[in-house]
């Protein structure tokens, strides 16, 4: 008799419930004060007979011990739910709400947009993820040019029978042009700003992902000293009136003659310091004139029209302009570096 009370009250004990201090106060009492049950089966425990007693006082025991744990349990419970009440304030201010800020190279990449459109270029954006016709056969890069190399760039897909259906994510933002050349006719004078990709170790000089901004402009009689105008006038918005340029004579497949453009050191003013490596100048973009091949490619007749074409980094100009020479700091969101911009734009 005794012992299926003791199963009964076992079973109670383990589903009890409570919302508050007070009710569980209520099933301390009820159980394990000096007038609760258990403490009745005490009593009762006089009357059971000898040869039984060790059992039920084993019995006993263990109720005593499960009504115990169950009723800490439920008070640690109640207090963390407390707990969670107490961390919301709601007598706290909504204001003033924290705005963000933008990116530097949004900051940076916007300025340069700016800049191109006062001198009528307009915005054109091509895919991130393409096929290999347009980011290298169209724009005249050799069937075993290196780029193509897994190596250098990212594949998606891989076409073991042709080349220029491969798909990979864009390593260069110079594809945006075979794609609007394809689609529109000359006079054309686009922009077009955009993430790429190359597959490189990351480090503070290196990213598998930036950002470049592509510009191109193609008419009749469109001669090499518009192009050295246009990127005079662009150094000189972006650094300052004093800024000087030069241009090397360089390579691309897509531009034929090519050039690099290094401006004079913003930071010595030309004299020469570490930044520089005291040669007093600092690359910033590659260009030239559009190769006649890449215009036929691209459906434009290259007897009639001429044109030339440019791309620079994003984070170069931003290196530049705000001394961030740590790749990385560009994609960590270090809420810290991204504040310093505030005032930026
Ligand atoms: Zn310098």
């Amino acid at each position: 008799m005794i012992l299926d009370k003791i199963d009964e009250l076992l079973k109670e004990v383990s589903a009890l419930q409570a919302r508050n201090a007070e009710e569980i106060e209520q099933l301390r009492l009820k159980y394990l004060s000096k007038k609760g049950e258990i403490t009745a089966l005490m009593a009762d425990f006089r009357n059971v007979a000898a040869d039984q007693k060790k059992a039920v006082g084993i019995k006993i025991n263990e109720l005593k011990q499960a009504a115990l744990s169950k009723i800490n349990e439920l008070k640690e419970q109640v207090e963390t739910s407390e707990e969670e009440k107490d961390d919301l304030d709601l007598t706290r201010t909504a204001y003033p709400i924290l705005l963000g800020t933008r990116h530097p190279l949004t900051i940076v990449k916007n300025e340069i947009i700016d800049i191109f459109s006062r001198m009528g270029f307009t915005l054109a954006e091509g895919p991130e993820v393409d096929d290999d016709l347009h980011v290298f056969t169209k724009l005249n890069f050799a069937p075993d040019h290196p780029a193509r190399d897994m190596q250098d760039t990212f594949f998606i897909e891989q076409n073991p029978n042709d080349v220029t259906k491969n798909i990979i994510l864009r390593s260069h933002t110079s594809g945006d042009q075979a794609h609007y050349m394809e689609t529109h006719q000359p006079p054309l004078r686009i922009i077009c700003p955009g993430r790429v990709y190359r597959n490189e170790a990351i480090s503070a000089r290196a990213h598998c992902f930036f950002h470049q901004v592509e510009g191109l402009y193609i008419d009749k009689n469109v001669s090499f000293t518009d192009l050295k105008q246009v990127l005079l006038t662009f150094a000189r918005e972006m650094f300052g009136a004093d800024t000087k340029i030069r241009l090397r004579p360089s390579y691309f497949p897509f531009t034929e003659p090519s050039a690099e453009m290094d401006i004079s050191c913003n930071i010595c003013g030309g004299k020469g310091c570490g930044f520089c490596k005291h040669t007093g100048w600092v690359e910033i973009l590659g260009c030239g004139m559009v190769d006649p091949n890449v215009l036929e490619a691209c459906g434009i007749d290259s007897k009639s029209y001429t044109g030339y074409a440019f791309g620079m980094g994003v984070e170069r100009i931003t290196n530049l302009k705000y001394r961030v020479s740590d790749l990385r700091m560009f994609s960590e969101n270090d809420t810290r570096f991204l504040e310093e911009f505030k005032t930026a734009h």
